[in-house]
């Protein structure tokens, strides 16, 4: 090797040393990987799930019912249970164990999961700190599970083994594709106090009348989902990550005080026998109603309150396809219902709740009920079910048919906007959940986002239809500003297990909900996205759907390309900031029309850039390969054409050299009048931008002209396809703008908007003078008016 290929050689290390660091670090590489196929990191299409993202030919799920008794002591608060359950085994697999979930262990202090975080040394302690700092999880507090009985359907004695929030099942015999195991397990915990212990369920006891409501919630021994794309999901219950659970049967009885009223999943099978025959009647009567009927009254739930009952009643239940089942009871419960009709099929809307929330609830609670059920069941798929309850508690909580939601008004009766606004959040929020997992049945301990993500764009788009003023706070593109403009360390990607998110409310529910509000009226179009969306709720209504599944059947029903979208927002992290740098502006010089006008402003172009000679590494080392050089000598075919004759072993054909001389002349028709006077009024912008947070978005451009009057242009993402980081365009106009503006609508979730503008100032806009002076009252004017002065005094004009 001599010593200028030595150099040339340790030049070009270097540079593709940087190169390769450019991709992943460095913004100044024009290209990563931010449009490049997503199918690298998927799972790999199977029989189960296709390329498609549908189930596949040979898509099985497993299905477990359960027919359970139990009864609930209200003065011991316990809850004593018995139930059977008959599993499917649909699998093309043999399982020699099953497990079920023990979620009621997350309150027992010797079988929860109990995964620490990390702690720093506190200013003070207290002793009860400290105790808790001794270890005390491991003297028993007597709550969790405690089993008392299993056996097979014949009454022979199961092996089981419990893990903290899991217990596993020896099965007596294998159990062979198709077939079925039945077995029997009693049970019994003591409930928890929901305001001290935390956690979807329990009791609230209200100290001025002395009585509960009881939300009984993960609350019977349930089967873990056994699937094709995981096996057993026996990942603890954190009280994080929340639920995987099986489709099936259930029947239900509850033994209650008799003075409770019970509002479970499914629907009630004996009414006649544990309602009063006013109750009864008013029940017929809310079948055909047009406003919400009383069925239980606020006088009714006042006597009861003030003198309980010691006899007991059983109510019976009964649902069919469902992945859960959950229920409340009490004597405080006011119980309201009408229909809703969802293609011509009447669905009982309802809700319960104590006279602590009667006004509130009494005015929206069962209307919010029959408007998101309709709503969601545009966007996606028809209600299934023949119920849809909202039932008032401490907190909100999301359970097939069912769920638990917060809203109480002041001792007086009265509330605010925002407590009213929050509860019919929160009421179509939960409700909501019946599609997303309830139907689409996702894994939840391992995907938040997959249900509370879609759920919470759903909300969006169900908040907007009931009130077109909805102070709705998830959906919007510029509410995840501030979430997006986190320093990186404190930013993770959607796609993160459940139980390692940090930012839970922003990550798992905002930022994919406002993903996909931006998919749908940015990047794909209404009429694009919604089909594909309804598509992929129909493909997995009843089944078990994975992220890439979602995925897939977006881009598969839409013809859209979404990698790239998928990568920026789902597993990457970084913002969207799109700023304009320059602008170039020219009109039509009648004089110049060649040199400078129209045809190509060659005073413009960029200056070329200097380049260090080099030379191709591939080049050299096949030059000095001596195996190439034999075979040449052998006169093989292995070099190309150019190679030979360059040594003379091929005939030069030089005709080859004049033929590629002769460049097509270009021709410069003279304009007619007609044209020139139609350019001479047309105006050219070049617009440099460059892609500062890292997220590929459209660029949607405003011209403001002279007239005041304006023209939007939308370009899509795949413009940074060659260059991710920098982008310049012509745009053509018919009138001499005075300003340009970025993403003027702010759908693009922009974090730095004061690189938005070139030229005259915008006005503020009425939104942005309302976020700055609710941000900061007192100087709400400056903080709106420093954006516009530092564009001003950055760009020029
Ligand atoms: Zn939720």
């Amino acid at each position: 090797m001599n010593k200028i290929k030595q150099l040339v050689f340790i030049l070009m290390a270097v540079t593709l040393t940087a190169n390769a660091q450019d991709i992943r670090n460095n913004p100044s590489s024009n290209h990563g990987n931010k449009f490049e196929q997503l199918g690298t990191i998927l799972p790999s299409p199977n029989e189960y799930r296709t390329a498609s993202g549908a189930p596949g030919p040979e898509y099985w799920q497993q299905r477990a019912d359960y027919d359970i008794t139990c009864s609930l002591d209200e003065r011991q608060q316990v809850l004593t249970g018995s139930e059977t359950v008959t599993y499917y085994n649909n699998s093309p697999d043999v399982l020699t164990y099953i497990w079920l979930q023990l979620d009621e262990n997350e309150h027992s202090s010797i079988n929860n999961a109990n995964y620490p975080l990390s702690s720093s040394l506190a200013k003070s302690y207290s002793i009860s700190d400290l105790k808790k700092l001794e270890e005390n999880e491991k003297v028993d507090n007597g709550y969790g599970d405690i089993i008392t009985k299993l056996t097979d359907a014949t009454g022979k004695p199961l092996g089981f083994t419990i893990n903290k929030t899991m217990m596993r099942i020896e099965l007596p015999t294998p159990l062979k594709p198709k077939q079925t195991f039945s077995f029997k397990v009693n049970w019994h915990y003591k409930i928890s106090d929901r305001m001290a212990m935390g956690g979807r369920g329990g009791y609230e006891y209200f100290p001025e009348d002395g009585n509960y409501i009881f939300t009984m919630t993960q609350w019977y021994p349930r089967l873990c989902v056994y699937s094709d794309f995981q096996g057993w999901q026996n990942h603890q219950f954190t009280s994080r990550g929340e639920f995987a659970l099986t489709f099936g049967n259930f029947k239900v009885q509850m033994t209650v005080p008799a003075d409770h009223v019970v509002m479970a999943t499914g629907e009630g099978q004996n009414y006649p026998e544990v309602l009063s025959a006013a109750q009864l009647a008013r029940w017929q009567t809310a079948q055909t109603a047009k406003e919400p009927v009383e069925i239980v009254t606020l006088d009714e739930a006042k006597k009861r309150e003030a003198s309980p009952s010691n006899a007991t009643k059983t109510w019976i239940f009964k649902a069919e396809n469902v992945r859960d089942f959950a229920w409340g009871s009490s004597r405080k419960f006011v119980w309201d219902a009408m229909p809703a009709y969802v293609e011509g099929k009447k669905i009982m809307c309802m809700s319960a709740y104590a006279k602590e929330a009667y006004s509130l609830w009494r005015r929206y609670s069962t209307k919010v009920v029959a408007h998101t059920i309709k709503s969601y069941s545009h966007f996606t798929i028809p209600y299934p079910y023949p119920v849809a309850q909202s039932i008032e508690a401490s907190n909100g909580m999301e359970y097939p048919m069912i769920c638990f939601n917060y809203g109480r008004t002041e001792k007086d009766g009265t509330y605010t906007e925002t407590a009213k606004n929050g509860m019919i959040g929160v009421i179509i929020h939960e409700v909501g959940h019946n599609f997303f997992p309830m139907i689409v049945n996702s894994d939840e301990r391992q995907w938040t986002w997959m249900d509370e993500g879609l759920n919470t764009f759903c909300q969006y788009l169900t908040e907007q239809l009931w009130d077109n003023k909805f102070p709705s706070k998830r959906g919007p593109a510029y509410e995840i500003v501030d979430y997006m403009k986190m320093p990186k360390n404190l930013l993770e990607p959607i796609m993160t297990n459940s139980e390692n998110i940090e930012n839970f409310g922003a990550n798992a529910y905002a930022k994919p909900a406002t993903a996909l509000n931006v998919l749908r009226e940015t990047v794909m179009g209404r009429d694009l996205f919604d089909y594909a969306f309804k598509q992929y709720a129909t493909r997995w209504a009843f089944k078990h759907p994975t992220p890439a599944d979602l995925f897939r059947t977006m881009g598969d029903a839409s013809g859209e390309n979404l990698d790239w979208f998928w990568r920026g927002w789902f597993y990457g992290i970084e913002p969207c900031d799109i700023s304009i740098d320059s602008v170039k502006h020219a009109v039509y010089d009648p004089e110049e029309t060649v040199k400078r006008g129209l045809r190509g402003d060659k005073s413009n172009a960029p200056a070329k850039p200097l380049v260090l000679p080099f030379e191709d590494v591939s080049k050299i080392k096949n030059r000095e390969d001596k195996q190439i050089v034999f075979q040449v000598d052998a006169d093989t075919s292995l070099r190309d054409f150019y190679w030979r004759y360059d040594r003379g072993i091929e005939p030069y054909d030089s005709t080859i050299d004049a033929s590629l001389a002769e460049k097509p002349k270009r021709t410069t028709d003279p304009l007619s009048k007609e044209e020139q006077e139609k350019y001479s009024k047309v105006h050219l912008y070049e617009i440099s931008f460059s892609n500062k947070g890292g997220l590929v978005m459209p660029i949607i451009v405003q011209f403001k002209f002279e007239d005041s009057t304006t023209e939007t242009e939308r370009i899509p993402a795949q413009i940074w396809r060659h260059n991710e980081n920098n982008v310049v365009k012509v745009f053509l106009t018919t009138k001499k703008a005075v300003s340009i503006q970025l993403d003027p609508m702010r759908e693009t979730a922009d974090i730095d908007e004061s690189n938005n503008y070139w030229g005259a100032i915008p006005p503020p806009s009425k939104f942005a003078a309302f976020k700055a002076n609710a941000a900061n009252p007192r100087n709400g004017a400056a903080a709106l008016k420093n954006p516009m002065q530092i564009s001003n005094e950055q760009k020029g004009k």
